[in-house]
């Protein structure tokens, strides 16, 4: 199974797979950059082979998933590498992915083994909750490392970093409102947001305080109830929610949700929302939304308010809230600076992100080894 071919491998530093017969554990540790700090990302917890099982003998669906898996991981890590530098932390990139599915595994003797393999990268890495991890998930990992961070009620534990992520978020439409239409308020604008759990419910209100007109959607009821006792938002449907007549569409559900079907259907002017890994294939889909005229936010960058406050977490520091807000807000200069690049260079904002964070990292490393 190539690691170095695969296609989203890139200058990782260090690739760890890890296995315990006991407990069943198999694991991969992605650590893509060190260079501005020690690597931080989720642990994913993920049944890879599921999607495969129903086309391909279980053996090879196994296959399969592994392959997609090394993909995820090595895609993620580098995505991390990318946030973190972009959002001016101490921190370099990495992630960690769990093989399985985390309802019949994922109990904590799984969850203490996969520490102790944290445990032997002496802090290159450190793992937090992600998709299929829970903080009690994590909670059992911190038994056998002390490289976890996002946990509740530990000495300087920052809590549940969705709140930032949605102020990041805010911050980030406010930037691309003023940049693409002109305008300094939120008053009147119209944004569509897919998805109102943690940070699309928090969005919601920090929108509806700043006078902006919201539509949106969920697969949970219970959810949009709960959005719904926010303010006055309009409900409307799962699969017309991208193509809205809106200023603003905020994807802040599921990855991969701009590709070559719903980019067509797309009316707003400006798409930024939380979700991690909205575009299907970097520098294809918002190549296409830049052709089309459509502004787009890079995810890792608009998102990063959540690793933006669990920074103070990883170096022991005492946290400081306003030295928190300050650098969440931060996320709207730099969107600037890569939305007026990318119509000067007349080259999408993805791949403007990109090459901004690959500078910052090489420059970084290069500082590293000539001291
Ligand atoms: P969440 O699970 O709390 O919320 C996601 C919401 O999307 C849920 O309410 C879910 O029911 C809904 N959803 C799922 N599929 C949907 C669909 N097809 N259509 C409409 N709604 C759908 O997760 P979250 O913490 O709010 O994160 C949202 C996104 O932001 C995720 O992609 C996550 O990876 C990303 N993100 C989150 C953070 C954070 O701090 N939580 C940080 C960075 C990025």
């Amino acid at each position: 199974m190539p690691v170095f071919d695969s296609r989203s491998f890139k200058n990782h530093e260090q690739v760890v797979f890890c296995a315990d017969e006991t407990t069943g554990l198999k694991a991969i540790i992605a650590v893509h950059s060190t260079a501005l700090g020690p690597a931080a990302g989720g642990c994913r917890f993920w049944d890879y082979a599921a999607a495969h099982r129903k086309m391909a003998p279980s053996d090879i669906a196994e296959q399969r998933g592994e392959q997609d898996a090394i993909y995820d991981v090595l895609r993620l890590s580098r995505g991390m590498s990318y946030k973190n530098a972009m959002a001016g932390l101490r921190l370099g990139g990495g992630k960690s992915v769990i093989i399985g599915n985390p309802k019949q595994l994922g109990n904590d003797d799984l969850m203490r083994a996969f520490g102790r393999y944290v445990n032997r990268l002496g802090g290159s890495y450190y793992a937090a909750e992600d998709v299929g991890t829970s903080p009690a998930m994590l909670a059992a990992t911190a038994e056998s490392t002390k490289y976890v961070c996002g946990l509740e009620g530990v000495d300087f534990g920052t809590g549940d970093p969705s709140p930032h992520t949605a102020l990041g978020v805010f911050t980030g439409i406010k930037a691309a409102v003023k940049h693409r239409l002109g305008k300094e308020d939120m008053a009147g604008i119209k944004v569509a947001v897919q998805g109102v759990g943690n940070v699309g419910r928090t969005l919601v209100k920090h929108l509806l305080d700043a006078g902006a007109h919201v539509r949106i959607t969920d697969i949970v009821d219970a959810n949009i109830e709960a959005t719904k006792a926010l303010g006055n938002v309009t409900v409307v449907g799962l699969d017309t929610i991208h193509a809205e007549d809106v200023d603003v569409f905020a994807p802040c559900a599921l990855g991969g949700g701009l590709n070559p079907k719903t980019i067509p259907e797309i009316k707003a002017s400006i798409i930024a929302g939380a979700a991690n890994n909205q575009l299907e294939r970097e520098g294809v889909e918002d190549e296409d939304l830049r052709q089309r005229g459509i502004l787009y936010a890079p995810d890792y960058v608009i998102n990063a308010g959540g690793i933006i406050s669990v920074e103070s977490e990883v170096y022991r520091e005492k946290l400081d809230e306003s030295a928190r807000r300050e650098k969440i807000l931060r996320i709207g200069e730099t969107l600037t600076t890569i939305f007026k690049t990318s119509d000067q260079s007349k080259r999408p904002t993805g791949l403007i992100a990109n090459d901004m964070a690959e500078d910052i990292i090489h420059k970084a490393n290069a500082a590293k080894f000539s001291s």
